[in-house]
């Protein structure tokens, strides 16, 4: 491995491969150095565990028409879809299916509860968390927060800024990528200077910037992190001098959600990517989400945010498999989940796995502007720059802001430190 280079960019997920080919445009040397074995971080599409593509991370590609990697897509033949607009083809309520009037009455919940954030967030007032915006006690309330909150964002509203929710919003066409997003992430780092399994544990500022990890020493003039806060927050990389203040404030603000897929090989008959969902039913229920017969594929996925996904994590995917064949049970029988889906479960563990701790992230109370504060904070002279999805104040926990932020992190460096 080289020991020196002009900018080294630490970790080589979408932020940092997009850093790396902007500074290769502006005629800068770099270097990637990336602690794992694969390129693309949290999109990553397994074609090995079910035999089609699989999408462990990111697989939609949010908001598509302001996305900067849906032109890139389309350039490179990647097929985008996106089906019928729809939030739920089944819908239980207890061990039934809720009727099409039913239906309507919940997906009316969700708009209301929708409306109701917006609605509070238009008004002046310190930022709260979006529980306290939205309705409670209705029929469908708490199924609307435990999918629009828990699932989706990954962690319970209680704890979820309003703010940066509202600023956050993933709206517009929300297709996916039929080779997989991970597929088309690995393809946008292929011929640049990524070197795998190569963690650094330290970064030191002095006249030099010089990177330490088990493979060696490298010294650069300036450097872009891209580690998730999740990795930032547990000290895996340490800092010589320490960050300054703002930016532990900033990461501390910045925590990781956590959204788990667990895959089942088989098939249930039913129409491609069909969408179920359950009423939340008392207090301790956390139904999971499914997308069934992806693309037509013989897979189903079923999704779950929040405490309960941490929860799983930690016990491991023997539980992680359990918990998914009992909540797929609710909809056609324990028998049925048995026969049609013979084969082991493929459970994800982002929150367990030390080179993420996590899934995107989300923001405290209070700490919406964490976003920008990370975004813009100029270490050593501007010589280290922070990227990645935590970093973008529109479309964080995206893989296109992950992108846009490597982008602007890249120019911003080289401005920096000029030739
Ligand atoms: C289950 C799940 C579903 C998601 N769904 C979507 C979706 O549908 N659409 C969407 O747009 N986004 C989605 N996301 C979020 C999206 O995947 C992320 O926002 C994006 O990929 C983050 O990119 P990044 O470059 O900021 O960080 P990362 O991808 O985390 O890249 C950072 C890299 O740093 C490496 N690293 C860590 N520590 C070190 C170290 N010490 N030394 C060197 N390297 C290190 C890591 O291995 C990693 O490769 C999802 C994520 C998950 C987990």
């Amino acid at each position: 491995m080289p020991t020196e280079t002009e900018i080294a960019i630490i970790g080589a997920g979408a932020a940092g491969i997009a850093a790396a080919t902007r500074l290769a445009e502006l005629g800068r040397s770099c270097l990637v150095l990336e602690a794992g074995t694969r390129p693309g971080g949290r999109a990553h599409t397994d074609t090995a565990s079910l035999g089609t593509p699989f999408d462990r991370g990111a697989s939609w590609l949010h908001v598509a028409e302001h996305n900067p990697l849906t032109p890139i897509a389309r350039r490179l033949g990647f097929t985008l879809y996106e089906g019928e607009r729809r939030r739920r083809d089944i819908l239980l309520i207890g061990d039934r299916h809720a009727t099409p009037e039913e239906k309507a009455a919940h997906d009316a919940a969700c708009d209301a509860w929708e409306e109701a954030a917006e609605a509070r967030a238009a008004q002046d007032g310190p930022d709260i968390p979006i529980a306290d915006a939205v309705p409670h006690g209705g029929y469908w309330d708490a199924t609307a927060s435990h999918w629009l909150g828990t699932t989706i964002c990954g962690v319970e509203p209680e704890r979820n800024s309003l703010r940066d929710y509202i600023d956050t919003g993933l709206d517009g066409e929300n297709p996916q990528v039929k080779e997989g997003f991970g597929t088309l992430v690995a393809r946008l780092a292929e011929g640049l200077p990524i070197h795998l399994v190569t963690p650094i544990h330290a970064v030191r500022a002095d006249r030099h910037i010089t990177l330490e990890g088990p493979r060696g020493t490298i010294r650069a003039r300036g450097c872009i992190v891209t580690l998730s806060t999740g990795a930032l927050a547990s000290g895996a990389l340490r800092f010589s001098p320490g960050l300054p203040a703002e930016v532990d404030t900033a990461i501390a603000g910045l925590p990781m959600a956590l959204l788990s897929k667990i895959a089942l090989r088989g098939t249930l008959g039913l129409a491609p990517f069909a969408r179920l969902g359950r009423r939340v039913e008392g207090e301790g229920d956390r139904p999971m989400s499914w997308v069934v017969g992806p693309f037509g594929r013989d897979h189903a996925i079923g999704f779950l945010g929040g405490e309960s996904a941490w929860a799983l994590a930690r016990e491991g995917p023997a539980a992680a498999e359990a918990y998914a064949r009992a909540d797929l049970a609710r909809y056609v029988g324990k028998a049925e989940v048995a026969r049609a889906f013979p084969h082991p479960a493929i459970a994800t563990d982002w929150g367990e796995n030390p080179l993420f701790l996590g899934a995107y992230t989300y923001a405290r109370p209070g700490a919406a502007g964490a976003r920008a504060a990370l975004a813009e904070a100029r270490p050593a002279d501007g010589r280290i720059r922070f990227a990645g999805e935590a970093c973008h104040t529109r479309y964080a926990g995206t893989v296109g802001g992950a992108w846009a932020s490597g982008m602007a992190a890249a120019e911003a460096l080289s401005a920096t430190l000029g030739r």
